[in-house]
């Protein structure tokens, strides 16, 4: 079967590749602890299941749902933003719900850019804003996260002749893979840098409600002028333990969330209308049940960077997210490190290179297993030797 060359050079993504490389290894009896994959393991709280139950038992939620998503929704997403960002947004224009963020992120995409129009894409990255931009048939320039700059890019040594092709800008705070912040002063310039090259920004903010030691994320949207320039994603999978709920939304301005539904209304029927009441519920929900969960993180969090460190393995520590990014500190490539380890250890950990040619020498391991099991595998990772 001849495949369109877009389609046909799409890499295999990697998380799928690893499930089925795991399933294999589980079928021979392998004790396999996968902390590769971000997917929260701990439930999805009663009041938003209830809520789900509630509106499932209602015949009028069972039809086609709201191509925008219910007001409700729409709502309280808004009130969200403003009592947790102090950003006003118009339910009406500048909210449209969408089926887990990551459907966005390749919507976005393909409502802003023709065939070789330049995408900025950070790397090391979640590989969606990569693969959305060969969909579109545009190119991705590469812009590094480097450790040096705490894995900000710096945008004064992306090439005029890049930007001058540039359509869109790809901001991803608190960072997947790297567990980098970004603050309001760097937002500040990104709004100044996408005006005067014309650049849209796409601020991924799916983990701005998974965050420790009193750290609370901001949002781009909380600077002057950034709905002006940009959009941002909000995402309930890591915030409610809802990753298989599929719900999010895109926030900012309303010309492009507008085109994003436009698109949507083209070729989706929308979220379940249940699990729209239960993202209401999410939403509407006090702060305190997220700030409970957190402890939870955070506590996995220290354990497993003392454990790394006492089996000698640097990773600094996160004030965001479900990740550690380690080092493997040159003692091999990063695939090589984690398919051995993954062989000898049954520990899957995600390969920095995965994320990018600038995640070389670096793992990601995400903090979404149960205590015991996390002590076991940084117990396994100490006694590994490459
Ligand atoms: N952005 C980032 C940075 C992510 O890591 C993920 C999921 N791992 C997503 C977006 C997609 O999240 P969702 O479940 O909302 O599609």
């Amino acid at each position: 079967m001849r495949l369109a060359q877009k389609v046909a050079s799409l890499p295999v993504y990697l998380q799928a590749e690893a499930k089925r490389r795991i399933a294999e290894m589980r079928a021979r009896g392998v004790d396999v602890i996968d902390l590769g994959i971000g997917n929260p393991d701990l439930p999805t709280p009663d009041f938003v299941v209830e809520a789900l139950c509630q509106a499932a038992r209602d015949p009028r939620n069972h039809g086609y749902p709201n191509y925008y998503g219910i007001p409700e929704l729409r709502q309280a997403f808004a009130r969200y933003y403003g009592r947790r960002f102090g950003v006003s947004l118009d339910p009406e224009t500048e909210v449209v719900p969408l089926i887990g963020s990551k459907e966005g992120l390749v919507h976005l995409t393909n409502v802003l850019c023709n065939p070789g129009d330049v995408v900025l894409v950070p790397d090391p990255a979640y590989p969606v804003y990569r693969i959305a931009a060969i969909l579109a048939g545009a190119d991705v320039y590469p812009v590094p996260l480097l450790e040096e700059n705490s894995y900000l890019p710096d945008l004064e040594a992306i090439p005029t002749w890049v930007l001058e092709r540039a359509r869109l800008l790809w901001l991803n705070y608190p960072n997947n893979p790297t567990a980098a912040i970004a603050n309001l002063s760097f937002y500040e310039r990104v709004v100044n840098f996408a005006r005067e090259y014309n650049l849209v920004v796409a601020s991924d903010n799916a983990y701005a409600d998974v965050c420790f030691d009193g750290y609370l994320a901001p949002s781009f949207l909380q600077v002057k002028g950034a709905k002006e320039v940009g959009v941002e994603f909000y995402s309930l999978s890591k915030t409610y333990n809802m990753a298989g709920w599929r719900v999010g939304a895109v926030v900012g301005n309303a010309e492009v969330v507008q085109a994003v539904a436009r698109v949507k209304t083209n070729v989706d029927s929308g979220i379940f209308t249940p699990i729209q009441y239960a993202a209401v519920a999410a939403l509407e929900s006090d702060p305190a049940w997220v700030a409970g969960r957190n402890q939870i993180y955070q506590r996995r969090r220290d354990r497993v960077l003392e454990a790394l460190q006492t089996a000698g393995i640097h990773a600094p520590s996160p004030k965001a997210g479900l990740y550690i990014w380690g080092n493997v500190a040159g003692r091999c490539t990063s695939m090589e490190f984690c398919l051995c380890l993954l062989e000898e250890t049954g520990v899957w950990l995600t390969p920095g290179s995965g994320f990018g040619e600038q995640g070389e020498g670096y793992f990601r391991l995400s903090l979404t297993a149960p205590d015991e099991r996390l002590d076991e595998a940084v117990r396994r990772l100490a006694a590994f030797r490459v």
